[in-house]
Formats: structure tokens, sequence, C-alpha cells
């Protein structure tokens, strides 16, 4: 993970060159995710962060998606890099999107830390990610089961 975030960092750096992007982080299952990522770019960048409710205890996505926490900044001409744990179904980053395009920003892109690909219900366009994996329930560096095992420095699967 940490070898990936690395690599993916600096890309991220490379592409924005001496721009000053806002990384919006999801809470909360990218905060872990975003504290790495954000050293591996280095600056300039800003960061915020907002907040879509979770599945509250079920493995399931719903696909309503809710907004428990808003932005601060004012992202009118900034460049958005989103930051995300995970694109499942794709629904929670889409909502995201058509959110922060309203408060017109110059580009809005998408890295996240997992991209689960098989599982995809809408098509999302994700810029950066580490890790494909299979559509599986993954806890760990940030993610949660029912608010348990975000402190894992591992990404592991719940096998039940
Ligand atoms: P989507 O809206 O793309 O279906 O779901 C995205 C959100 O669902 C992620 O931000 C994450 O919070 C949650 N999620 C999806 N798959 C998993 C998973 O395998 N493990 C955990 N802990 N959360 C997941």
């Amino acid at each position: 993970v940490a070898r990936r975030v690395a690599q993916v960092g600096q890309q991220i750096r490379a592409d924005y060159g001496d721009r000053t992007p806002v990384l919006v982080a999801n809470l909360k299952g990218a905060f872990i995710f975003l504290a790495d990522l954000c050293r591996a770019m280095g600056g300039p960048l800003s960061i915020d962060f907002m907040a879509t409710a979770s599945y509250a205890g079920s493995t399931k996505s719903s696909g309503a998606v809710r907004i428990v926490k808003d932005l601060k900044m004012d992202i009118e001409g900034r460049d958005i890099l989103i930051v995300e744990d995970i694109v499942d179904t794709g629904y929670t980053i889409r909502y995201l999107m058509e959110y922060l395009e309203l408060r017109k920003p110059d580009s809005v892109k998408i890295c996240t830390l997992l991209n689960k690909k098989e599982a995809r219900k809408i098509e999302v366009p994700v810029d950066y990610e580490c890790f494909t994996i299979p559509d599986r329930f993954v806890v760990g560096y940030g993610l949660d089961f029912d608010e348990k095992y975000r402190e894992l420095p591992y990404i592991g699967e719940i096998v039940s």
C-alpha cells in the first residue's frame, strides 16, 4: 500500500505541476489514504473534507447518497481532486462530482485507493487509483465495518 500510494502521489503531483489542487476527501474512510497521499504529493495543495453517509452496519450499497458534512472552502475556479477510499457502484462519486460541479471549480478529478470495477452500476471517470480489487467487502487502512477495523495498518477482507 505504501509503495503504491507513493507512486500515485508522485504521478498526481507531476500532472498538476506547480498548481494548487484542493484535495477533497470523503470521510470517514479516506482519512488515512488522504494523510499518506498528500505527503506523497507534496505541496502546494489545500485540503477540505466532505462526508457522505456510509453503509451503517451493512455491506451492501443502497444507492442512496446523503451529505453529512459539507465543504468549508470556496472552490470556485479551483482544481478539485476528490479523494475516495473505494469506488464501488459509483453512486457516491457521481453524486459528489455533480455536487461539486455546482460550485464552479475549474476541474474535478477522482483519485481512489481501491477500485471495484466489477461492482459498477453507473459509469464514473476514475483518474487515479492505487488498486483494482474484486467485488469483496474489505476493511482496514481507514475502511470500516460498523465503525470497526479502521485502524488496521493493512487492507483485509471480511470473511463471514
Ligand atoms: P459506492 O457509492 O461507489 O457504491 O460506494 C462507495 C462507498 O461505499 C465507499 O466510499 C465506502 O465508504 C463504501 N464501500 C464500498 N465498498 C466497501 C468495502 O468493501 N468496504 C468498506 N468498508 N466500505 C465500502
